[in-house]
């Protein structure tokens, strides 16, 4: 890996004469990290810029979201040398329950109805943007990563793609892949809008330690103000830990994050509800926005979208990543093949490829999480009842069950080779 931060002994070379690459990447976030590790681990020449300093992203205070990560999305992490990076950091989704306020219908998920292996594992988001700046290190000469530089222009022509950076360098490459997250800007300078909404809801987070253990068991409990997520986290120094996803409307999230931290315990132990017995707050409060976006395209010419530069979706079933991981195998996929029959890696068949393969997929799960949140996130008496049957109707039809928690695990569909735990070379 090379690192061409300010200051380094190699920033001149790239000032004057520029960088080039196969491919470029912008955005080293969750999805543009895990893309550069899976294209640079395949002999692919990558350049990775972010606007950020590395060294910021995975400090605590950064980010403190755990990822549900499906079982297809860990084969794919461990096919591109990531997952030998969070041994002893992750935690193992046996079981999920869903449960609609004080109904007494549930939803149980366990994954010893479909084989032997979890459901999914829980890994904190900074664990996993630490086990990619491990993966890095063994890239050699096939990852540059410039940051912090922020771009400012794009151009292209028959042959290459330039980016200009914000402090005037420039780098080009066959293909330029945007994975700059909700407010992409090369999405904007290339001219492809998007459609969508934000909803009216904010999601807190925190990391809280409890008393009990969770035993591995995902919950989601639905309020009126939107789901109430209970993620299992590995223990830590001797602690039970959990991982908090608390929808909230808009205009009362503030309140409770502004909370002393006794009371907005006491609000998280009302809502959990006593089974994890008494808790305690482990490092700061975090706050989302919540919106869902869907860009029009997923290409022009030699840039690509990936990640939620091409979709952000409601977090209520822990999927977005997936999505991305989902588009960063299809990508890899596509560009390696390229590559091995010797053509161009922005040709056309491929990148139109790439957006009929992933556009579905996701358009498909950005409208699962639009219903489901607006169907569960009120108190509307006969839409109570009619979810609350729904729910309790589903738990008994196994094969319907069965079918979902695949779904969950992220074992359908067209799978790109790297989801199914298999080898491109
Ligand atoms: C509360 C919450 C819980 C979630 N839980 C889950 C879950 O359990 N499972 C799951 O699968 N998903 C989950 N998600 C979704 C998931 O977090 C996102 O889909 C994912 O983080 C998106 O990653 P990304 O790399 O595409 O974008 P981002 O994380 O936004 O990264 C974008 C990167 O691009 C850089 N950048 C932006 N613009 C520029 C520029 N012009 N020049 C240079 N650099 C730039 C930024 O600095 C950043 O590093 C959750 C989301 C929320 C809000």
């Amino acid at each position: 890996m090379t690192d061409l931060t300010p200051g380094s002994s190699k920033s001149p070379s790239l000032q004057d004469s520029g960088l080039r690459a196969e491919v470029a990447i912008v955005g080293a976030g969750l999805v543009g990290g895990t893309l550069a590790c899976a294209l640079a681990g395949h002999g692919i020449k990558t350049v990775l810029i972010d606007r950020l300093d590395p060294g910021v992203a995975v400090m605590p205070a950064f980010d403190g979201r755990a990822s549900a990560v499906a079982l297809s999305a860990r084969r794919f992490l461990a096919a591109i040398g990531l997952w030998e990076h969070l041994a002893g950091n992750n935690e193992p989704i046996r079981e999920i329950r869903v449960s609609d306020g004080h109904s007494p219908f549930f939803l149980h998920y366990d994954h010893a109805d479909v084989g032997d292996e979890p459901l999914g594992f829980m890994v904190e988001n900074r664990r996993l943007r630490l086990a990619i700046t491990a993966r890095m290190r063994s890239l050699g000469e096939y990852l540059t990563i410039v940051a912090p530089a922020a771009v400012a222009g794009l151009s292209q022509n028959a042959d290459a793609v330039t980016l200009r950076l914000g402090d005037g360098r420039k780098v080009s490459a066959s293909l330029v892949v945007s994975a700059e997250g909700r407010e992409a800007k090369l999405r904007t300078l290339a001219g492809i809008g998007v459609t969508g909404w934000t909803y009216p809801q904010v999601a807190i987070v925190a990391t809280i330690g409890h008393a009990r253990p969770h035993d591995g068991i995902a919950h989601e409990h639905f309020l009126p103000a939107g789901p109430f997520a209970i993620l299992p986290l590995p223990d830590e120094n001797g602690t039970h830990r959990s991982s908090l996803v608390w929808t909230e409307r808009a205009e009362t999230a503030a309140g409770y994050l502004a909370l002393p931290e006794a009371a907005f315990l006491a609000e998280i132990d009302a809502r959990v509800g006593g089974f994890l017995g008494p808790l305690t707050l482990i490092g700061p409060r975090f706050s989302h926005p919540l919106g869902l976006q869907f860009a029009a395209q997923y290409g022009a010419g030699r840039l690509l979208l990936a990640g939620d530069a091409a979709h952000g979706i409601h977090p209520i079933a822990g999927q977005g990543l997936n999505l991305g991981f989902r588009d960063v195998a299809a990508l890899t996929e596509i560009i390696v093949d390229a590559k091995q029959l010797g053509l161009d890696l922005a040709h056309p068949e491929g990148t139109a490829r790439y957006e009929r393969w992933r556009r579905a997929d996701n358009l498909v799960m950005a409208g699962v999480t639009d219903v489901l949140n607006r169907l569960f996130s009120n108190d509307i008496v006969p839409v109570r009842l009619a979810r609350d049957a729904g729910l309790g109707v589903v738990n008994r039809i196994t094969p319907l069950k069965k079918m979902l928690m695949r779904h969950a695990m992220g074992t359908v569909g067209d799978l790109p080779r790297l989801m199914r735990g298999e080898s491109l070379r």
